[in-house]
This record gives C-alpha cells, sequence and structure tokens, in this order.
C-alpha cells in the first residue's frame, strides 16, 4: 500500500496540513461516476462541425469538466474571433444535450456503485461536483446511486460563478456538507477537474478512465492516480480508515 502514502505524503507537501481524515469525498459525474464522455464527445463534434468549427473529436476529452458555456465560447473564439451571445450559447447548448440524448444510454462506470456504496458504510458524505448540466444523467443519480448524491448534495454548472479549472466547484462542494480541505477527497478524470480539486486543498485521485494519459493528469497535479475505477474500489476503505 505504499501507493497512497506517497500520495498522502504528496498532498502533504503541496497544502502544508498534517493530517488526511476522510469524511467528504467530493465526486466528478461525467468520465468518473458515468461511461458518459464517449457520447459527450460525439455530440460536441456533431455541433461543432455542424457550425462549421475546425475540430476534432478527442479534443473534447481536454475541455471535459469545463461548463458547456465555456466550450462553445473558446471554439467560437478559435475559429472566428467571435465571443457567442448568451442567448446563443443556451440554443447551442440544448442542441448538444439533444444530440448527447441521441446517443446510446449511458452506464455507471463499472466499480463505481460498489465504490460510492463503501463511502457511505464507512460515514463518508458524498457530493457530486459537475460542471455538467444535463439532466438525462442527473436525473438517474438517485436511482443509481440511492443516499449518495441528493439535490442538497450537489454542485452542477447552475451552482457556480466559475467552473473547473477554478477550485470554486469544489469548494463549493466542502461548504455544502460542511468540511474543510483536510477532511476531504476529490475524484476526478480530466486535467482540468484536477486542477480545480487540487487547487481546493483537497486530497486529490485521478482515474484513468478515457484516452487522457496517466502523466496529464499528475502534471495536472493529482496526488494519486489510478488506472480505473475498480482499482479506487479496491482502496477506497484502507484510504477511509487513514488519520
Ligand atoms: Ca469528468
Amino acid at each position: 500500500m505504499e501507493k497512497i502514502e506517497q500520495a498522502i505524503a504528496h498532498w502533504k507537501k503541496r497544502t502544508g496540513y498534517h493530517t488526511l481524515s476522510v469524511k467528504a469525498a467530493l465526486i466528478d459525474m461525467d468520465g468518473t461516476l458515468y461511461d458518459s464522455m464517449t457520447n459527450h464527445t460525439a455530440a460536441w463534434y456533431r455541433l461543432m462541425t455542424e457550425q462549421g468549427v475546425d475540430c476534432t473529436r478527442d479534443e473534447f476529452y481536454l475541455y471535459e469538466g469545463m461548463t458547456g458555456a465555456s466550450t462553445i465560447t473558446r471554439l467560437w473564439k478559435r475559429q472566428w474571433g467571435l465571443t457567442p451571445t448568451d442567448e446563443q450559447i443556451k440554443e447551442l447548448y440544448h442542441r448538444k444535450t439533444l444530440y448527447f440524448n441521441e446517443c446510446p444510454r449511458v452506464s455507471p462506470m463499472p466499480g463505481a456503485q460498489s465504490m460510492v456504496a463503501k463511502l457511505l458504510k464507512n460515514n463518508v458524505t458524498t457530493v457530486l461536483v459537475t460542471g455538467s448540466g444535463q439532466p438525462s444523467v442527473l436525473d438517474r443519480l438517485s436511482g443509481e446511486f440511492p443516499g449518495a448524491f441528493d439535490e442538497n448534495h450537489r454542485v452542477t454548472a447552475r451552482n457556480v460563478t466559475h467552473g473547473k479549472p477554478h477550485p470554486e466547484p469544489y469548494l463549493k462542494g466542502m461548504t455544502l456538507v460542511g468540511t474543510e480541505p483536510w477532511e476531504s477527497i476529490a475524484i476526478e478524470n480530466a486535467p482540468i477537474g484536477v486542477e480545480s480539486a487540487v487547487a481546493s486543498g483537497a486530497f486529490t485521485i485521478a482515474l484513468t478512465t478515457g484516452p487522457i494519459p496517466a502523466e496529464a493528469l499528475e502534471a495536472a497535479g493529482a496526488d494519486l492516480v489510478l488506472p480505473s475505477m475498480e482499482s479506487l474500489d479496491l482502496l477506497i476503505d484502507r484510504l477511509c480508515s487513514i488519520h
């Protein structure tokens, strides 16, 4: 279990905190709890190519975690040097949602339901921290992760002024359940989300669940990088028992 100890040493060094005592787990949704990134990248790619924006399917993995408005603004600026209006953003994001809903139904990430159940068994409070406002997935949380992400345990695109990579979403998650950074772990899968979690001071775990390589997650500052949600599921009881 040397890997966990090394990761905690990394976290202590960068934050200056002395003890990790896990009381809350702040968890990203797309690509972490749900295997939904293939659908998101397909929907974004379809929307943007229709618009005449030059882009690749894979680049949308890198924008993962950003709010939809930020992604749209970024690509418009790059393509035409234009900033879309709020009305245009709203219309485009609505279309992106329609395209997402036409994709095959997404499944919980293998290992995620078991991992979340273990957190609850260890009396760790769970909070969803997502840049997504995708109702089709948000609506399924209560059924597929019972007792974990009720309405008052969610930070979504609607609740924040600054989306990831700003620390606000993770700090807001801590405020929501009354925990400090040294009592909080964050679970992410994308560099922008990792940056947000790291900046909040939470012990940050990154999972490689798609084409983003481990090196990119390490470079974003993750304290612990694991190859899958299943591998986190195997370690979570031990992490919860560290004091
Ligand atoms: Ca994600």
